[in-house]
């Protein structure tokens, strides 16, 4: 049995999973990332979490390494990222390779996640699937005939940077407007406590510092103001996917990460905007759909990656 390992890098956990040649998880773990104390250390983290935890499930041939931020699988270089504050210009892929002692790829986690979702959740059997993942950040990827986008500069599927409003709230990124900065967690915070004071209301009503997963309860269990909000935030990314679909026209667009635990409250009025955007009847047949495999979508779907580009050499 073919074992690959992947290691899905965020702020504050790197999640860990053995999975095999048909994607199945044969085992999986979750360690600190400790981004201040750099690549090399996390790397050795990793290395020793597979010696102390994941010694009986056998021996890894390939690892698949992914975080967010800018990453060119081409070369193996994490350039930046906005988690992993100093992780400039990083050979990603070699550090994990010495660390490892076996090939390895790096890959966006964001891409790693649409591609997971693709080969084994909600895009199965599709040959063109979009997946966008929301949460703090948003981030996208793109399969198009039964391969993932990368574009020529190897940074394609940025759906989250996509300007959707040209005067909008300022981004991350320093543009105006981008899908991230209307529909992002903080978001979703901002505009349902502007909507809440706009009503004559005190602005706390969800707690001191309110969340996505608060103000969904809150919505589901007869909340006006909060159900209004994620209302307006679905109105946004239906605009988005109306772009996507004018583009891509793709079998399924997938919705996944923490704010897409909102479900219908964000996707009903994402999918009616669609249906009013697009250009002809037939292009508003695209499915809209929750993804299916939650935050293991990356892990599986870098080792996969992993997986191919192992058989390509042999
Ligand atoms: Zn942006």
């Amino acid at each position: 049995m073919t074992l690959i390992l992947g290691v899905d890098i965020g702020g504050t956990d790197i999640k860990l999973g053995l999975v095999d040649g048909e994607g199945e998880i044969r085992g999986s773990g979750k360690i600190s990332t400790r981004p201040a104390e750099g690549p090399e250390a996390a790397a050795a983290r990793v290395r020793a979490w597979l010696a102390e935890s994941a010694a009986g499930a056998g021996a890894i041939a390939a690892a698949g390494v992914d975080c967010a931020g800018l990453v060119d699988g081409e070369r193996g270089f994490l350039h930046v990222s906005p988690n992993l504050v100093g992780w400039k210009n990083v050979p990603l892929r070699d550090v994990f390779e010495r660390a490892l002692g076996v090939p390895a790829i790096v890959e966006n986690d964001a891409n790693a996640a649409a591609y997971g979702e693709w080969a084994r959740g909600a895009g199965r059997g599709m040959k063109n699937f979009v997946c966008l993942t929301l949460g703090t950040g948003v981030g996208g990827g793109v399969i198009v005939n039964g391969e993932l986008y990368r574009g020529s500069s190897g940074f394609a599927g940025e759906i989250g940077h996509a300007v959707i409003s040209a005067d909008g709230p300022l981004c991350a990124c320093g543009n105006r407007g981008c899908l991230e900065a209307l529909i992002g967690a903080r978001a979703i915070v901002e505009r349902a406590i502007g909507m809440l004071r706009g009503a004559g209301g005190s602005g706390n009503a969800w707690g001191d510092s309110p969340t996505v997963e608060a103000l969904s309860r809150a919505a589901a269990s007869g909340d006006a103001v909060a159900a209004a909000a994620f209302r307006e935030t679905g109105r946004w990314l239906g605009i988005a996917l109306a772009n996507v679909v004018h583009i891509l026209a793709p079998e399924a667009i997938a919705i996944g990460g923490g704010v897409a635990g909102a479900g219908d409250l964000i996707l009903e009025p994402a999918r009616a905007t669609v249906r009013d955007c697009v250009m002809d009847g037939a292009m508003a047949s695209v499915r809209i759909v929750p993804a299916e495999l939650g935050n293991r979508a990356s892990f599986i779907g870098v080792s996969l990656l992993a997986l191919g580009r192992l058989n390509e050499r042999r």
